[in-house]
């Protein structure tokens, strides 16, 4: 079956003043019908980048190289137009962020919202609209939801506001959901109520999800599969059984040690990545995370290794585990 989409050597570059930064590299990647794909990194990795390369919302100075394309259901949304893509947007594909409230109206009430939205794709009745909304808050799970249509976003918590955005987003019956961060700015308990409902959605509606995170904790919760983002580059790919089962990249076993649910917020888990994302202006030479990395060898800082099909099922970017290994075997750096 072809996937639904279709992410292929996606490059992403920004001409600046003081050179061009590649924020995604050479990304490619497939989302299946009902799947749901995490996008892991940290901050400043490219994950969102990617996701709103996929929508087509970067900036104008943004280009994409002719050889990326990102196919959606057959068609390739680099080569839409404004026009077409707009019919896409909101429709085909919905996006949530972390901060509800900078895509929720303050002045209008949520049910108005919603059947804004629905109206906007729809060719329903204003009525209809309304009874649609009412079901929606039920459905994402806004208790009393019939006296809720009328609160404005300021007055619902923010679990509660992310629930409304989930609801604007699912108006259109959406293939494709892409969820940045959308638990971020919640605390724990809540968190794991919205990732819940996610996975609830995607069983009933067969709904794609894309979800970007910083967290593996919120991956483990919810994804089918796993895409380590570092650099702009796909360092890791995997089955989430078989990334947290057996990591194999340094900087998916440092993300494994940083999931606070796990191991608790210890000095060993602020210390599990030593040191920051390079600037993207002076990328080290060789391996991206070579900077950062405890398994470093003279070849690391040669050349940049290629994601690679690994035993273990995984697709892995590290000359650890790639063919040509065994040249500098003898050559890891002393790092104690
Ligand atoms: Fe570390 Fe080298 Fe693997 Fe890069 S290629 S992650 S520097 S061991
Ligand atoms: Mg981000």
């Amino acid at each position: 079956e072809t996937p639904l989409l279709e992410v292929n050597h996606l490059k992403t570059y920004i001409p600046t003043s003081k050179g061009e930064i590649k924020p995604v590299d050479d990304v490619s990647f497939t989302i299946a019908k009902g799947e749901i794909v995490a996008l892991v990194g940290e901050s400043g990795s490219g994950k969102s980048v990617s996701s709103l390369s996929i929508m087509r919302l970067n900036a104008g100075a943004i280009k994409y190289r002719p050889d990326s394309s990102i196919l959606f259901a057959g068609r390739d949304l680099l080569k839409l137009k404004e026009k077409e893509l707009r019919k896409i947007r909101g429709n085909d594909i919905a996006m949530i962020f972390q901060d509800p409230m900078s895509a929720l109206n303050p002045v209008h009430p949520i049910g108005r919202q919603i059947a804004e939205a629905i109206l906007l794709h729809k060719k329903v009745s204003p009525k209809e609209a309304q009874k649609t909304a009412l079901e929606l808050l039920n459905k994402v799970g806004i208790p009393d939801a019939q006296r809720r249509l009328k609160d404005y976003p300021h007055q619902l918590s923010g679990g509660m506001r992310q629930r409304a955005m989930i609801a604007i987003a699912l108006a259109c019956n959406p293939k494709l959901l892409i969820a940045d961060e959308p638990t971020t700015a919640l605390d724990v308990t809540i968190q794991s109520q919205i990732l819940n409902l996610l996975r609830d959605l995607q069983k009933e509606f067969g709904i794609s999800i894309l979800l970007i995170t910083h967290d593996l904790g919120v991956v483990a919760e919810t994804a089918d599969r796993v895409l380590v983002m570092y650099c702009g580059k796909i360092v890791e790919e995997g089955n989430v059984e078989d990334i947290f089962a057996h990591p194999q990249h340094p900087y998916t076993k440092g993300l494994m040690v940083s999931i606070p649910s796990l191991s608790g917020p210890s000095k060993e888990t602020l210390d599990a990545i030593p040191g920051v994302v390079p600037n993207p202006l002076e990328l080290p030479q060789g391996c991206n995370f070579v900077t950062r990395c405890g398994s470093a060898m003279a070849k690391c800082h040669e050349a940049a290794p290629e994601l690679e099909q690994h035993p273990s099922g995984n697709r892995v970017s590290c000359w650890l585990h790639t063919s040509g290994k065994g040249d500098d075997e003898d050559d890891r750096e002393a790092t104690a």
